[in-house]
């Protein structure tokens, strides 16, 4: 079929045909006026497959005075029902070319082409869900007696700015631009420099769906060059933004001084917290997909195991040999775990377990970077598993990204729920037991924006996503990821 026709295409030359490079900007292709461009690399081998523009504060500029037009005088205006449509025909666009764009998100990310392809039907779905939403943004009547007649009426905030991480491409960048759309809202979009091919790629269907040119833009770029002007830009008034916690704090700065509103979506160190009467092997099962899943690169990944003393040592060995099992190769290759997405951040992995290693800590399974078992090439690090860490230590408290579970043992709920907290994160955190007064009020009493019990990651389009504490603020899917796009507006009159 075509995925499998694509995937070895791709694998053989190294190359996919036909790729967007220029940016999209009020409705144009172009190039940086610099002409300056960046090479983006293959995970899964290290080598460059694809150019895209370097774009910069020139090209910022021309994208935010295009988003602030087309937001004036098109899209605010536009019926919602047209806005929906247009969503909807995106979506299915999207479905029409899920095979190329897994394939290209697998070559620029480096995650599996499964996992990219998943993550394309559920932007799809994203994209529907928030079309639905679109004619419903209706205010409230709000009753002043027989004086006055007051009500409330829905309005988009305007030019809003995204900015993209490298983990989840396509998703991130939907998630944020559907219900800004759907909302009446403009967007500018700068994709992470390692992943900016999607981001372009659903521009083109955008193009496609018949959206007014302005509506959406896409400046490719570094962080610095492309980003910070954008987000320092007072004409932009919402930034959605997903990264890391340092990233995050200066984003916010520059939306202080313009007082933009900001959701930030930043790292976690999320618990999973087992308890003796768990459903022992799907709780094993459940730990691997929610620590191992795009290489460990998920904000929310399981990365601690908080366990029971009575169990720790039947399940760590269950749970060592599932990740000793675990097949790691390139992502077009469908092995069970893809790349690490650049070479800095594969250092940063080894680094944190080997430094762990060295202060005595226990490598339970994995420990070691590998390659591609056909090419020998490419950015790769075992399933790690890291046993009985002590509470303060690093791989504890901070935020790894990468295949690396950290485990702590427990005594008991009190104690469990003491290591939950025990961080500056608050993203997810997993309960497993089959005690539903224990469930509940774990769930009640752990600081963390998504509380999953008894299945890892549950939840989906329809559910809140966003974190507490130093993982951010804003929610994200859902109803509630509508808020940051709309504001309200009251009207009273004396009658
Ligand atoms: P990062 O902060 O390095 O970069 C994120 C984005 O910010 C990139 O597009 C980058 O170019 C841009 N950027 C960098 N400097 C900027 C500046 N000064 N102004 C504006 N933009 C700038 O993060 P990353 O390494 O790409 O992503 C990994 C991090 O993202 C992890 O910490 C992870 O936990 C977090 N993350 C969080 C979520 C969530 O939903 N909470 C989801 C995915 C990733």
């Amino acid at each position: 079929d075509l995925l499998n026709r694509l995937r070895a295409e791709a694998l053989e030359t190294g190359r996919i045909e036909g790729l967007p490079g220029d940016m999209f900007i009020n409705g144009q292709w172009r190039a940086a006026a610099t002409g300056n461009r960046m090479e983006t690399l293959d995970p899964g081998t290290g080598e460059a497959f694809a150019e895209f523009a370097a774009g910069g504060a020139a090209e910022v500029e021309e994208a935010v005075a295009g988003s602030d037009k087309a937001f004036k005088e098109v899209w605010r205006k536009a019926a919602p029902v047209e806005r929906a449509n247009i969503l909807r025909r995106a979506a299915r666009l999207m479905r029409e070319n899920e095979e190329r764009l897994a394939v290209v998100e697998t070559l620029d990310s480096g995650k599996t082409v499964s996992e990219a392809l998943g993550d394309v039907r559920g932007s799809a779905r994203l994209l529907d869900y928030y079309a639905g939403a679109a004619d419903k943004l209706q205010g409230d009547t709000i009753p002043l007696g027989p004086d006055y007649m007051s009500w409330t009426m829905i309005e988009p905030v305007g030019v809003t700015a995204h900015i993209i991480p490298w983990n989840y491409p396509t998703s991130t960048m939907i998630r944020g631009i559907a219900p800004a759309l759907a909302a009446g809202c403009t967007a500018v979009v700068k994709p992470a420099e390692t992943t900016p091919l999607t981001a372009l790629m659903i521009a083109e269907l955008f193009q496609k769906a018949g959206l007014p040119n302005g509506v959406l833009n896409v400046v490719t770029g570094t962080g610095v060059e492309a980003g910070a002007p954008l987000v320092s830009d007072p004409r932009v008034r919402h930034i959605t933004f997903t990264g890391s916690v340092g990233t995050g704090s200066r984003v916010m700065e520059a939306a202080a001084k313009n007082i933009a509103s900001v959701t930030l979506e930043l790292g976690g160190k999320s618990p999973a917290i087992v308890l003796a009467d768990c459903d022992l092997d799907r709780t094993v099962e459940d730990m691997i997909w929610a620590i191992y899943s795009n290489a460990g690169q998920i904000c929310s990944a399981g990365s601690r195991l908080v366990i029971e003393r009575s169990i720790h040592a039947e399940f760590l060995e269950k749970l060592a040999k599932r990740a000793d099992e675990l097949t790691v190769g390139h992502g077009l290759r469908q092995p069970d775990v893809g790349a690490i997405n650049s070479a800095m951040q594969l250092d940063k992995i080894a680094g944190y377990v080997e430094d762990a290693r060295s202060r005595g800590v226990t490598v339970a399974a994995g420990g070691e970077r590998a390659t591609d078992l056909e090419s020998g090439k490419g950015w790769f690090f075992r399933p790690t598993i890291l046993d009985n860490v002590e509470h303060q230590d690093r791989v504890i408290q901070e935020e790894i990204f990468g295949p690396v579970l950290s485990v702590q043992v427990t005594d008991g709920v009190e104690q469990a729920l003491e290591y939950a907290n025990g961080t500056d994160f608050g993203l997810a955190a997993a309960i497993y037991t089959a005690d539903i007064t224990k469930a509940l009020r774990l769930a009640r009493d752990i600081d963390a924006g998504q509380l999953y019990i008894n299945e890892y990651y549950a939840g989906g389009v329809e559910v809140p996503f966003g974190g507490n504490k130093l993982s951010g603020f804003g929610r994200e899917k859902g109803l509630a990821g509508l808020e940051a796009y709309c504001k309200i507006k009251a009207v009273t009159a004396r009658i």
